[in-house]
């Protein structure tokens, strides 16, 4: 078990009230986190803007025995203003970052993740609950026999 604490990198912020959030993160807790046999999952909460490289959301690299993730709920939810629907934007955020993990937990290193498949496999979920594993080692195939 890693020892890592957010406040190393991050000012983190208390978590914001919101019934999306809840739903979400009880939608991963249920679902998608026992499908990937990860241990518990560890939020914590940044102001706008304030996730690496403009991100909404951040898999902190090498918590896997225990994914802690970064989320940025003031900037979802300026994107919900534009007409998108804030609690799939969350499931699509925790279901992206939750997909690091998992491959970081089989032995991927972060670097070599696949963007889009990371993002279609967090679509999947979140718009028809669908958990397609084996779609996140379409380019990592060779690892699969
Ligand atoms: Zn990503």
């Amino acid at each position: 078990m890693h020892d890592y604490d957010p406040g190393w990198d991050y000012r983190p912020i208390r978590r914001p009230a919101s019934a999306e959030l809840d739903e979400a993160e009880q939608a991963v807790r249920l679902h998608l986190i026992p499908a990937m046999d990860l241990p518990d999952m560890t939020l914590f909460f940044v102001r706008r803007g304030q996730c690496r490289n403009g991100a909404i959301a951040k898999y902190i690299a090498g918590t896997a025995s225990h994914p802690v993730i970064a989320l940025d709920v003031a900037a979802h939810r300026a994107a919900a203003r534009s007409g998108r629907d804030l609690q799939v934007m969350l499931r699509t955020s925790l279901a992206h970052e939750l997909a690091h993990a998992y491959l970081e937990s089989c032995g991927i290193d972060p670097d070599l993740h696949c963007e889009d498949e990371v993002e279609e496999f967090a679509a999947d979920f979140a718009h028809h609950g669908r958990i397609h594993l084996r779609g996140l080692f379409a380019s990592h195939d060779h690892l699969l026999d």
